[in-house]
């Protein structure tokens, strides 16, 4: 290990996986030549693709109406696919608006129909996930961000929803066990949690296209990517790559399952110490608390700037909040071990008891 990596995204991948894709980079498969360098219509790469797609079919438990796609554009271009597809002209789709995230995601609907945000904590700083709402029942779908990478606030369970689920799953994908089926569509770009920079991972239950009666690009069509195996124009190559080893990593870690322990011991490692340390204060309700990404900042903001440079010295990097935040956050996602966050806790002790 190199540093402690917690960045919030991209972020850190697991050894094994930058290794192997090292090699590949260099001599894919024994072909003398890189996984650059070969067409993506070849068999070797097909093969990756598929593997791919299936692993994400296997380890979500997704019935046999999803279809898992790699496209590009972020999660940000499914901000407006989405309704794109899904929603008709003159028709409303809900939101539930629970960051910066989420706001994004409805702005770009209302290029496609009526939003109805029916929920937000935008008042008192997205520091919580609404509790209360009433989903209306002539809604196309209800959307909302299962984890807010910005905030630090996750849901915690699945809304009970009569209409279709929409969910952007970018920064608490693979992370934890969850009724996948329940949504019919879940999104989510590669880089935070299950790979590099340059894909997004889109699994959309077949029976919601073809509603619309909108002209969609072809490029922008789910349904050519489904007919095409999600290989209507050159895929991002590299990106779905890396995305394939992370899956086969998680498997052979023992799945959503296992890493989900793992994860539950590295956050409550992590808020134990945020509540306990005199210095540190949680910045969310705490059953609403992300174990993805944990923000909090000092009683004294002065501090903050030092508290950065020590922990650099201790190799500890990305815990700087994001701007709209401030603080610190620290993001712990799969491939990051457990004794990253103990190393975390001892410096935050360490810089606490040097401070009394
Ligand atoms: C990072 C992030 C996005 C934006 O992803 P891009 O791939 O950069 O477009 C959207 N939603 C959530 C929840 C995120 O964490």
């Amino acid at each position: 290990m190199k540093v402690h990596n917690f960045n919030a995204g991209p972020s850190i991948l697991p050894n094994e996986v930058l290794y192997k894709a090292s090699k590949a980079l260099i001599d894919f498969e024994g072909s003398g030549m890189s996984i650059l360098e070969i067409g993506h219509r070849t068999a070797p790469f097909m093969a990756v693709m598929e593997e791919a797609r299936s692993l994400v079919k296997e380890l979500m438990q997704l019935e046999d109406d999803f279809e898992v796609l790699f496209l590009q554009g972020g999660a940000t271009m499914q901000f407006m696919q989405i309704p794109m597809n899904l929603l008709e002209n003159g028709e409303t789709a809900a939101y539930i608006d629970t960051g910066v995230w989420s706001s994004k995601a409805i702005k770009e609907a209302k290029l496609f129909g009526y939003t109805d945000v029916i929920a937000s904590s935008k008042e008192s700083n997205y520091n919580h996930i609404p509790k209360q709402f009433t989903i209306p029942q002539q809604a196309s779908y209800l959307h909302i961000t299962t984890n807010n990478t910005i905030y630090g606030t996750q849901w915690q369970s699945t809304p009970e929803s009569s209409i279709p689920l929409v969910a952007d799953m970018s920064s608490d994908i693979l992370s934890r066990s969850m009724d996948f089926n329940k949504y019919s569509l879940i999104y989510a770009g590669v880089q935070k949690n299950m790979g590099a920079a340059g894909a997004t991972m889109v699994a959309v239950r077949k029976s919601m296209l073809g509603k619309v009666t909108r002209k969609i690009p072809s490029i922008l069509d789910y349904r050519n990517h489904i007919e095409n195996g999600s290989m209507l124009n050159t895929p991002p190559v590299f990106a779905v790559y890396i995305t394939m080893l992370t899956l086969r990593w998680l498997k052979e870690q023992g799945g959503i399952p296992a890493i989900e322990k793992i994860n539950d011991k590295k956050a409550a490692l992590l808020y134990d110490e945020i509540d306990h340390n005199p210095l540190f204060r949680g910045t969310v309700v705490k059953e609403d608390r992300s174990k993805m990404n944990a923000c909090f900042i000092m009683d004294k903001p002065e501090m903050e700037e030092e508290f950065i440079k020590f922990c650099k010295k201790e190799d500890i990097v990305g815990i700087k909040g994001h701007r709209l935040s401030g603080g610190f956050r620290v993001s712990m996602y799969n491939a990051l071990p457990y004794e990253s966050v103990e190393v975390m806790v001892e410096a935050m002790k360490y810089f606490s008891l040097k401070k009394a």
